[in-house]
């Protein structure tokens, strides 16, 4: 049987070929972005209980509706903006699955879609199984900083989407008020529609605040804002997370959500939406996670390495440049055979394998776990 392939050009996702590599030469994992500590035991207690208390079955297509509802009330105190827990509110599995719905909703064949690059790997074939048109632009290096000219001049009639992330992944770089200013100018009067992925929304350093796209309620009316637990509490593997947007875009996206997974895993739910009572779990993260980018990068002090800076999410990034004249990816791979540390080269989130002799490292891990990594590095010799 012979099969077209809807993704013709796509691979294995960077980031099981790094968690392969580092099975196989038993290396220090800093490579794909999850925690290697345990998650709260209160919230796994609640999970637990759920489940003893024969919380098992499907959930609301739409997510538990007290979750649904005590997500509206903590976004009413995080970005003093009201949304409805019934219209404006669907729970998904994972937040990977809410951006590939909301442009699953929007595209239509032929329809562009302006992403920055380096972006998460799965944004571009997200587009394309759609049959629209990914137009790349590369953020700045090394800041990474978003250059708005060049989205100006790229916009035409076909432009769909703008896909925007912030904390940003690969490179931990923040949207700032300038930013929004300009995404605003953009758009305004437009039947543009914007993508936000927003997972790290609580991952951000230095006293800057998360310009969520929540925070403006016009942009939000032309927005699907997507988040994620597994970021927020630790725990990647439940694959949870939710989609917020305005009722009349909600209800397309309902539409291709009833027919996909239909509802989430109902135990998680049900937890959180005790445990998001407690706001100090949240609100301190920001602060738990920046220790980890300060113990980091101040151990990596020790090596060659030159830091790009991070200002939120679980990621830095290192340029190797003057150090090796090899391409980013079989840089990677020799850090994992010979010196026994998994990272991710940044190439990867780029269509062209733009090379910028960078690669990317997941701090958020235990202290123990920085270290031997480290160790591994500063053995390096160029
Ligand atoms: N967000 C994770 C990372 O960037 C990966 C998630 C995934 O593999 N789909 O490492």
């Amino acid at each position: 049987m012979n099969i077209k392939s809807k993704l013709p050009t796509v691979g294995t996702t960077i980031f099981t070929v790094m968690n392969q590599l580092s099975v196989q030469y038993n290396a220090v994992n800093l490579g794909q972005g999850f925690p290697d500590f345990m998650m709260s035991k209160e919230l796994t207690g609640l999970v637990s209980k759920a489940m003893k208390n024969g919380m098992n079955q499907y959930s609301h297509m739409n997510g538990v509706p007290l979750l649904r509802q005590r997500l509206a009330e903590k976004i009413l105190n995080l970005y003093d903006i009201q949304v409805n827990p019934e219209t404006d509110v669907t729970i998904t599995p994972g937040g990977t699955y809410a951006i590939y719905t909301a442009l699953t909703t929007i595209l239509q064949p032929g329809d562009e879609v302006i992403v920055f690059e380096p972006a998460f790997d799965s944004y571009i074939p997200n587009i394309e199984i759609n049959g629209a048109v990914p137009v790349l632009i590369s953020l700045q290096y090394p800041d990474y900083s978003i250059p708005w000219d060049e989205v100006k001049a790229k916009i035409n009639e076909r432009t769909k989407v703008i896909i925007i992330n912030t904390p940003h992944n690969p490179t931990g770089s923040v949207i700032r008020e300038n930013d929004i200013e300009q995404l605003r100018s953009i758009v305004k009067g437009t039947n543009i529609f914007v993508v936000s992925d927003e997972v790290y929304e609580h991952l951000i350093f230095d006293n800057i605040p998360h310009l969520s796209i929540l925070r403006y309620p016009d942009l939000l009316e032309r927005s699907f804002v997507c988040f994620s637990f597994g970021k927020t509490y630790h725990c990647t593997g439940w694959k949870l997370g939710y989609c917020i947007s305005s009722p009349s875009l909600m209800h397309e996206f309902r539409k291709v959500h009833q027919f996909n997974a239909f509802s989430s895993f109902t135990p998680s739910q049900v937890a959180l939406a005790e445990y998001l009572q407690n706001a100090e779990a949240y609100n301190q993260l920001g602060a738990f996670v920046q220790k980890k980018r300060d113990y980091f990068q101040q151990l990596m002090l020790s090596t060659p390495f030159k830091a790009l800076p991070s200002y939120g999410s679980y990621f830095q990034c290192y340029s190797y440049a003057g150090l090796s004249d090899e391409s980013d990816k079989d840089f990677a791979i020799r850090l994992a055979q010979q010196y026994g540390i998994t990272t991710i080269p940044v190439s990867a989130f780029y269509k062209n394998a733009k090379d910028d002799k960078v690669i990317r490292f997941c701090f958020c891990k235990k202290e123990e776990t920085l270290e031997k990594a480290v160790e591994k590095l500063a053995a390096f010799t160029a």
